[in-house]
């Protein structure tokens, strides 16, 4: 019986490059208080693969795109306020799979 290793996931996501567009996020919070005062739930501090999104002491909301990886799962949890601009990376920029 063929046996696999395990491995895991930041081991994974180590074998990715990330090319930031300094000055250029892909994505952006529209209106931050939002997040901080209305959103109860901030699924995107728990959905997010990367760890894109973290939660301060005071609820606020920060959102840091590098290691972004495309998946789109933050615009679909975020549905309830539509509190994203979203776009993909300029070409040249932004995730780069597999380099493991
Ligand atoms: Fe995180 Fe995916 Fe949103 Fe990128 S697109 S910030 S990896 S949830």
């Amino acid at each position: 019986m063929e046996t696999h290793a395990t491995q895991k996931v930041e081991e994974k996501l180590f074998q990715n490059r990330y090319r930031v567009d300094a000055g250029r996020p892909h994505i952006r919070i529209k209106d931050a208080e939002l997040c901080t005062h209305q959103c109860s739930q901030k699924q995107c501090t728990v959905c997010c693969p990367a760890g894109c999104y973290t939660q301060e002491g005071n609820g606020k909301v920060v959102l840091i795109t590098d290691g972004c990886m495309e998946c789109g799962t933050c615009r679909i949890v975020c549905d309830e306020h539509r509190n994203l601009d979203w776009e993909w990376p300029r070409g040249g920029f932004g995730i780069l799979f597999k380099f493991g």
